[in-house]
């Protein structure tokens, strides 16, 4: 029988509340690799606490004797049951109730469970190792694209990294030497870039412009393409190839001096084609911007072809190598030593002079109420967040109609209502229902000096800021 608790925490570094339920037993610490993977045989879920009071192994959740506990690890600072320090002298173990608040380190934890389903004793014997498991459980696999649990994976990538990083990563500084004692490859470069999007591939440019080798560049990633995660982030969130995006005419990616800008390159594509009127309404808008004529804003397909024009000038190709990167550390040669994955069981090190960092997003953040419902319901296809695939939804709403409520009224939501429209006009026999929720009224916008952004509809109309690329 699987018991299963709710863990509920606020993330130390970000303070947002964060939820995930997990089977137990699940193993409590700051190092994956000190945890155990399984116990008399059965597997164990493994929660990470990312907190220097917290001990690699600090504490083990199971059932035992009918009851949900938690057993100390001998871990450093021991912890707090409901702001009560648990005295390891009287008791290792400590019986929960559904709803205490477990601390361990920095983290507040608070545990709930239900065991009204639960039957019989599964558990015998004293804390810690002779704890029998409840049953063999998957453990949780983390989306990377939107930082939420997926339910019911197995996670190879856990298990076959248990031991890596190697223990020596536990430390400030890795020795050059000891990486080469793993007998895994170490790979050895002047210029590393981790992520291998937007940022690692402005980079790489920029290196490039200014004179480095191709073969002195390294960008580890997780797709070739560089675009690859922003665009599928623009596409989930209704800015298809053909829509304008918020970067203006000169900041592009692709050309660090920014000419031909984007509107240039489009309109004398426009001009060529015979398309007078249009070329005559770029061109004025980037002389007239941001006063008498609205910001130019590049086609998203326009920009993506760019950048993959510029990728093959500069050998992107043999820059860009896959791997999901792990651990960073310093060398004792003050250089920096990556430790990355290229698959289950398959590892390497790659040490660079220089190192940039750029890994995007860290995860898509969804109001407390809804991170809640998906976690206790699990339900990843009726509550989305707008930068999360959810194309299901217009082909339900295409085939059978229904209702959609919208909370929010950023960029993402107007785009996400114009999509509904347009589904609408397209099949106009079925029943589209469009509830847009909104914190509170807009009647007038925002004001400076004499400036004042138009309101229409309840939505304020933000004029162009500079795209961080700038
Ligand atoms: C819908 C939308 C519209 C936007 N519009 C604009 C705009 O108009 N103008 C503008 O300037 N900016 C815009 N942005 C912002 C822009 O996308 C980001 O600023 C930019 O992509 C950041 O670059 P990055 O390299 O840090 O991240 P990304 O381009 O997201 O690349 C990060 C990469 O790191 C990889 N990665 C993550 N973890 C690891 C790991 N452990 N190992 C290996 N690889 C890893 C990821 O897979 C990803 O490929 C927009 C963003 C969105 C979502």
């Amino acid at each position: 029988m699987q018991i299963s608790v709710q863990l509920s925490w606020l993330e130390i570094a970000t303070n947002h509340p964060q939820s995930l339920r997990l089977n137990l037993p699940i193993a409590i610490g700051k190092d994956a690799t000190s945890l155990p993977q399984s116990i008399d045989g059965d597997q164990v879920e493994q929660m990470i606490l990312n907190d220097r009071s917290v001990s690699r192994y600090h504490a083990l959740l199971a059932f035992d004797r009918e009851n949900v506990v938690v057993i100390d690890q001998n871990s450093t600072n021991g912890m707090l049951v409901n702001g009560i320090l648990i005295d390891r002298s009287v008791e290792l173990c400590k019986v929960l109730s559904s709803g205490d608040r477990l601390t361990i380190g920095r983290y507040e934890i608070t545990i709930a469970f239900d065991l009204s389903a639960t039957s019989k004793t599964i558990i015998t014997g004293a804390p810690s190792n002779s704890v029998k498991l409840a049953s063999t459980v998957s453990t949780i696999l983390f989306n990377p694209e939107t930082g939420l649990p997926q339910a019911n994976v197995t996670q190879p990538s856990l298990a076959s990294a248990s031991n890596f990083p190697p223990n020596f990563f536990q430390l400030p500084m890795v020795e050059v030497q000891s990486l080469h004692q793993t007998g895994l490859p170490v790979y050895e470069t002047t210029y590393g870039a981790i992520g291998g999007g937007l940022g690692s591939y402005i980079w790489a440019d920029y290196l490039r412009i200014f004179g480095v080798a191709v073969d002195q560049i390294v960008a580890l990633g997780l797709e070739p393409q560089p675009y690859a995660r922003y665009k599928r982030l623009c596409l989930n969130s209704q800015i298809p190839l053909y829509e304008r995006l918020r970067s203006n005419s000169e900041s592009c990616p692709d050309n660090i001096w920014g000419f031909p800008s984007y509107a240039w390159r489009e309109a004398w594509h426009d001009f060529t084609q015979g398309k007078i009127d249009k070329t005559c309404k770029y061109l004025w808008q980037v002389f007239a911007e941001p006063d008498l004529a609205e910001t130019y804003t590049p086609r998203s397909g326009n920009v993506f072809d760019s950048i993959d024009r510029e990728a093959s000038r500069i050998g992107w190709d043999k820059i860009y190598r896959y791997g999901r990167v792990r651990s960073l550390r310093k060398t004792d040669d003050g250089r920096y030593a990556i430790a990355y994955s290229l698959g289950q069981g398959n590892h390497a090190f790659l040490v660079a002079k220089y190192l940039h960092l750029a890994v995007g997003y860290a995860a898509i953040q969804f109001l407390p109420d809804l991170q809640a419902y998906r976690s206790q319901t699990e339900d990843f296809r009726a509550v989305v967040n707008g930068y999360e695939e959810h194309e299901h939804i217009y082909q339900h709403l295409e085939n059978h109609g229904g209702t959609v409520l919208i909370r929010g009224r950023g960029i993402v939501a107007s785009r996400i209502v114009q999509r509904i429209s347009e589904i609408r006009q397209r099949s106009p026999q079925q029943k589209i229902n469009l509830l847009h929720l909104m914190r509170s009224p807009k009647a007038q916008g925002n004001s400076y000096g004499r400036a004042q952004r138009t309101v229409d509809n309840h939505y304020e109309f933000q004029p162009f800021n500079w795209p961080k690329a700038c």
